[in-house]
């Protein structure tokens, strides 16, 4: 999963204050080249797809965190709009960031418990 994220800032009369996050989410699998047969080619696919849908559903539960992380930094006032933008930016990016690695070793322990796909190589 990748992302893009965008922190619009307004003038607030002293300073620049967040106006909204953008957040874009893209699911990125990644596939060998070659496999021995379209057989496990397809099995490697399907596996991927599984988490694909776990980060999907992190990825709408993230949304709402951004939501609610925008509500709370909209108070804080900067100097700059490019300050604004960086600032509220990388906090942004933290929440996301930790998040996904959760999600992300989640998913793992869930889809690769006993009976779980495996991941063969190919
Ligand atoms: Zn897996």
């Amino acid at each position: 999963m990748t992302w893009n994220t965008v922190a619009k800032c307004k003038c607030d009369g002293g300073g620049f204050s967040l106006d909204e996050f953008e957040v874009s989410l893209r699911p990125v699998v990644m596939l060998w080249p070659h496999y021995s047969s379209d057989a496990v080619r397809r099995a490697t696919i399907s596996d991927e797809m599984e988490h694909v849908l776990d980060l999907s559903i992190w990825g709408e539960a993230e949304r709402l965190r951004a939501e609610e992380l925008e509500s709370s930094q909209q108070s804080r006032i900067y100097s700059t709009e490019s300050e604004c933008a960086h600032a509220n930016r990388q906090i942004l990016e933290a929440q996301m960031a930790s998040g996904f690695r959760q999600a992300a070793v989640r998913s793992g322990r869930i889809r690769h418990a006993n009976g779980g796909h495996g991941h063969p190589l190919p």
